[in-house]
């Protein structure tokens, strides 16, 4: 016996005529066009074109011919086998296409749900905003300066030139703490710092204090009884005005963008002399909403300016309280709202949003760092 029919079944004798080959491919064909699914038509494929299908054994057959016969057979099996063949290939590729089809439909994902993972946290945009600050001055080789928030009545008003009897106590409604005369307060304002650094260090003094400060006001969109106050000081000598004025300009390009300016308003601050209010131009119009109602602007009213903060020449009478020689150095200090700021520069509108630690609030600043 010849080699390739070696492994020949003799109970399985495979007839070779064209009748029969014929059968076997429609016998396949059908059974491939009947497959359903893919596993269905992988029991299809082994059952026509497996090792023990008609087919194969047939094609083994061909070897146990007599060689006049051989090449006929040959063709005839060769051409079954590939038309089969070509016949599974096609299923195949039906039902592979319906199959991802199907799956784009039964597995497709809605990324619009919610994920079900723990949520990140967030830094406080007032914490971030406060460190933005610190870092303006800190690159112009400024310290940061903190102090308490429970704070000696006296560096909190007398130091400051703030007398007892003076109107500006009562008007920053403080909180005392018990009993009244206990000389303490929850600090009404971060000048206290300035204070503190003043009487801790010599000149030349150049100081940011960020904080948080404390006042009776009610809590709603545009109060709170607690915020955050940053506030600079500056003493050194021949310090004018002039430095003043750069100092701030660089502080609120530095914030809201370049090239933006400030003015000075005429104003009173007990600490302070000359006094002034801060305006800052707007960095959303640049003042062109003034006088042009058809554009109008929201962030500034349509006014061009946005009031800031407070700043001024520190008074003579605060240096000699802490123990500095007003005819040798002068200063400069200037102060604002860390809420106003960021209410500013991100348009949160209420205030309460930023007291009442809502995680999504904070998360929606990011993770600035
Ligand atoms: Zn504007």
């Amino acid at each position: 016996m010849s080699a390739p029919n070696s492994d020949y079944d003799p109970v399985q004798v495979t007839p070779l005529d064209a009748d029969q080959v014929a059968q076997m491919v429609s016998d396949a064909l059908a059974a491939f066009a009947a497959a359903g699914d893919l596993d269905a038509l992988k029991e299809a494929r082994l059952a026509h074109t497996g090792d023990r299908s008609p087919l194969a054994l047939a094609n083994r057959e061909i070897g146990a011919l007599p060689p006049q016969a051989r090449k006929e057979v040959g063709q005839r099996v060769g051409t079954a086998r590939r038309d089969v063949a070509a016949a599974l290939a096609e299923r195949q590729a039906v039902l592979e296409a319906e199959r991802d089809e199907r799956v784009l439909v039964e597995e497709a994902v809605d990324v619009t749900l919610p994920w079900d993972r723990a949520p990140q946290g967030a830094r406080h945009p007032l914490t971030t905003i406060q460190e933005r600050v610190a870092d303006v001055f800190v690159a112009m080789g400024w310290e940061v300066a903190e102090g308490p928030e429970v704070e000696a009545e006296w560096l909190n008003f007398d130091a400051l030139n703030i007398g007892p009897d003076h109107p500006a106590r009562t008007m920053q409604d403080t909180f005392f703490v018990e009993n009244e005369d206990s000389g303490l307060v929850l600090r009404t304002h971060t000048s206290p710092v300035q204070a503190r650094s003043m009487l801790s260090r010599t000149p030349p003094i150049y100081v940011i204090c960020p904080g948080r400060t404390f006042r009776t006001d009610e809590l709603d969109a545009t109060h709170t009884p607690v915020f955050s106050q940053v506030e600079g000081l500056a003493v050194d000598e021949g310090l004018t005005m002039a430095h003043l004025k750069g100092t701030l300009d660089h502080f609120a390009s530095s914030m809201f963008g370049a090239g933006l300016t400030t003015r000075l308003r005429p104003s009173y601050f007990p600490f302070t002399e000359p006094s002034a209010e801060m305006d800052l131009q707007c960095f959303v119009c640049r003042g062109a909403s003034v006088g042009d109602p058809d554009n109008p602007c929201r962030t500034c009213g349509s006014e061009g300016w946005i009031e800031w903060g407070g700043c001024g020449m520190v008074n003579p009478r605060v240096l000699i309280a802490c123990g500095i020689d007003p005819d040798r150095y002068t200063g400069f200090a200037f102060g604002m709202g860390l809420e106003r700021t960021l209410m500013f520069r991100h348009g949160v509108e209420d205030m309460r949003d930023m007291v009442e630690g809502d995680v999504r609030f904070a998360a929606a600043f990011g993770m600035e760092i």
